[in-house]
């Protein structure tokens, strides 16, 4: 993963790019936008600059890839902001700061320590952890934010459903999906997985769960250690070997895992990351994809379920995978369900993986933009295909007072199988 003369040079500088971007949004500043990224990177490249100088703004770059999907160039920003961070860790941070944001990768990536974490919090009787303590423990603050009940409720009942190990396909066997558990999912979302299972299954997919999977490297990748993100990979092509799809319900997981060709790129294990990614897909997109049953109407009932839903488009989905048509589809066949469009729906909402711990400031004021857009909607409850901003909007939301249930799209499709909504979301703030 190296820096590439070439990848800088197809910058036009013709700023199309700027208004998509939430940093440039926010501070107004040229350094602080695409453009002005690739201007220091092509520095550094030319030795007018040293990596020391361009770190900061590269730093508070949230690699939401909004400027890729904007750039009429097809300058490959992901590729060029995952080089430079990776040069920035070798030649730019000292073993502290190393020590540091590894240990922040490690406590929202490793299960154990982040079950620990909230255990901790929960001991210590914090009804919300505040934000010094998130901090110090190297953790983003809207995991260890979680209202105390969640905690419990989410860690007490974590892997329960995962004991089984290979789910059987309703009617026509059609394939065999492998499902990604992840790392913040299988502890904080287990109800997702759930939801996740019931809609495959009843697609006609035959659902196995490796025992012996581990995380997709995501964050690794993001924040500079692609060797790191390789270890995991491996473990990863090992663990799916015999299924048709590997299916991923987390944006940042699937859009990191169907550009290990990338990560891999000129060495021997890139032929198989290749065949591995070609079999990744999107839940959203795989049931599209594949088509599945609808769910039924309710006109039946005596009472008309209707729910207004709002979509964020999660950064890893829409810019990273250019999925965004198909979660929409899937929600507006739902009886009952009324989608409406918030402003800015594919603009990062500042969660970023551990952007919002390192970065509070530029994060908190894209979030309280997407705050604005949800609540400006008048929608009941929103719909989020990710994790990280799944916890970071329901923190935002809670913050301004106005609490709304979060779901990911097929826990609506999964109630609606069940012929009614429930009023809980994946997270209630
Ligand atoms: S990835 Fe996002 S934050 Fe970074 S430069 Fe592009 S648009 Fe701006
Ligand atoms: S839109 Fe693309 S070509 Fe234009 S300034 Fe931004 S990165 Fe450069």
């Amino acid at each position: 993963m190296h820096l590439e003369r070439r990848d800088l040079q197809k910058c036009i500088h013709c700023g199309l790019c700027l208004q998509a971007c939430p940093t440039f949004v926010a501070t107004g500043q040229e350094a602080e936008s695409p453009r002005g990224r690739i201007y220091l990177m092509r520095a550094v490249l030319d030795g007018r600059l040293r990596w020391e100088q361009a770190a900061p703004h590269l730093d508070a770059c949230m690699g939401c890839l909004g400027c890729q999907t904007a750039c009429p160039s097809g300058v490959p920003y992901a590729r060029l902001i995952e080089a430079a961070r990776a040069q920035v860790e070798r030649d730019a941070r000292s073993p502290l700061q190393r020590w540091f944001r590894q240990l922040a990768i490690r406590n929202f990536t490793t299960p154990w320590r982040l079950r620990g974490l909230l255990r901790m919090a929960h001991l210590l009787h914090l009804k919300r952890t505040p934000r010094w303590f998130a901090r110090l423990l190297g953790a983003p603050e809207s995991v260890v934010w979680l209202p105390r009940s969640d905690w419990s409720e989410r860690t007490d009942t974590l892997d329960m459903s995962f004991k089984m190990h290979k789910v059987p396909a309703e009617g026509e066997l059609r394939g065999r999906a492998g499902l990604l558990l992840g790392c913040v999912m299988r502890v904080l979302f287990p109800q997702v997985h759930r939801a996740t299972i019931e809609v495959l299954t009843r697609c006609g997919l035959e659902v196995v769960i490796p025992r012996r999977q581990g995380c997709c490297g995501a964050l690794w990748v993001h924040n500079g250690y692609p060797q790191h993100a390789r270890q995991l990979a491996r473990q990863l092509f090992n663990a799916f070997r015999e299924v048709d799809y590997i299916v991923v319900n987390a944006a940042g997981c699937g859009s990191t895992m169907k550009e290990y060709p990338l990560l891999f790129e000129g060495m021997r294990e890139q032929r198989q990351a290749c065949e591995f990614s070609r079999r990744v897909r999107d839940v959203n997109e795989l049931l599209i994809e594949l088509g599945y049953p609808h769910p039924p109407s309710l006109a039946h009932r005596m009472e008309k379920v209707r729910r207004r839903l709002t979509y964020h488009d999660a950064c890893h989905l829409v810019h990273g995978q250019g999925i965004r048509e198909q979660p929409r589809a899937l929600l507006r066949q739902i009886p009952g369900v009324e989608l409406v469009e918030m402003e800015g729906a594919e603009m990062c909402c500042g969660s970023a993986g551990i952007y919002n711990l390192l970065q509070p400031k530029l994060a908190s004021a894209a979030l309280k933009r997407k705050v604005e857009a949800i609540l400006a909607t008048g929608a009941e409850a929103v719909v989020s295909a990710n994790p990280g901003c799944t916890l970071w909007i329901a923190q935002g939301l809670a913050e301004a007072g106005r609490p709304l249930p979060i779901y990911h799209p097929v826990e609506i499709l999964a109630h609606a199988y069940r012929s009614s909504l429930s009023d809980h979301g994946s997270v209630r703030a």
